[in-house]
């Protein structure tokens, strides 16, 4: 089964052309997620009918992931916050029709990344998993007994983003406040390394772009700002995990987003304080990081259209 991906991020649309869980092809484009769905959407199909006249493998269905609240069963974008403000309106199904005649999904981000862990990724055979995004914002997910929660309104487990672990008054991308994406995200980061009393005498002042790669830099050269604010941002994810754990129990928590590439200087505490401060009386959860956090979407979206296209096929 061969599929075509689109994974619409806040800073790069990655598409993908996909052959039974192997990537054939991919592609980047900048998001400028600021101009909206309807100014990006010509780039987009231009790579896509690209890849449907030189496919030797028949297409049979297209994904989009968003980072938003999404209905996969309506196909429609039912809330975003800041990026693709347009989406709401945009009738995805209907373009599909339009230009490609092809069967269409779509979902949330973190959803179909945990999806692609499941089916293609770190998570084989796991039926009870739940992931934590680390990228610019915070995305969650969580499958119980082998089916990704959705809900009465089409938000249940994507908004660990959003649980409430601080009294900061920071406010959210999402218009709240004490959210652990205002507290611990790439975007949160520059603002609150800035917010530190001793932030003129870290080296983290010298740095044009204030994010992971930089604080990981200034940690290893034991700058205390950054290493304060790396344990601050630890204890911040540990707290989203826990709760993803008490909320979901499941047996594998999956983690991914690019901060996760700084390795083990968040990886390894992160683990111990979770484990230490989760409640699991019948023993400890995994934490695995992702096996392919640049692909875990467009893996989730291709099995969906495979599940799809199955159904289709067996009645
Ligand atoms: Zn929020």
């Amino acid at each position: 089964m061969t599929s075509i991906t689109v994974d619409l991020g806040g800073t790069r649309i990655k598409l993908a052309l996909i052959n039974n869980g192997e990537i054939l092809e991919s592609h980047i484009l900048p998001a400028q997620a600021e101009v909206g769905i309807q100014n990006r959407i010509q780039d987009i199909e231009k790579i896509i009918r690209r890849w449907l006249r030189s496919s030797s493998e028949i297409v049979e269905g297209i994904g989009i992931a968003f980072p938003g609240i999404v209905n996969p069963i309506e196909k429609r974008v039912i809330s975003i916050s800041g990026k693709y403000y347009d989406a709401v309106d945009f009738d995805f199904t209907n373009w599909c029709n339009k230009n490609f005649n092809l069967p269409l999904v779509l979902e949330n981000d973190a959803n179909a990344a945990l999806l692609g862990e499941v089916y293609y990724g770190c998570a084989k055979g796991y039926k009870d998993a739940v992931i934590m995004i680390l990228g610019t914002g915070v995305g969650t997910a969580a499958m119980m007994e082998g089916k990704v929660l959705h809900g009465k309104h089409f938000q249940a487990g994507c908004l660990g983003g959003h649980f409430a672990v601080s009294l900061s008054d920071r406010p959210c991308s999402c218009g709240g406040k004490g959210c652990l994406e205002a507290n611990a995200s790439t975007w949160a980061l520059p603002l609150i390394a800035q917010e530190q009393p001793d932030f003129d005498q870290s080296g983290l002042s010298t740095e044009e772009k204030i994010d992971f790669v930089a604080l990981k830099k200034w940690v290893l050269r034991g700058d205390e700002t950054a290493i304060r604010l790396l344990a601050q941002f630890n204890h911040y994810w540990s707290l989203g995990i826990k709760n993803l754990i008490h909320a979901y129990d499941p047996e594998v928590v999956i983690l991914s987003g690019g901060v996760i590439k700084c390795g083990d200087i968040i990886l390894k505490p992160l683990t111990e304080k979770v484990s230490k401060n989760a409640w699991t009386p019948w023993g400890e959860v995994t934490i695995k990081a992702a096996k392919n956090p640049e692909h875990s979407v467009s893996l989730g979206l291709h099995h969906l259209i495979t599940a799809e296209r199955k159904d289709y096929n067996e009645v």
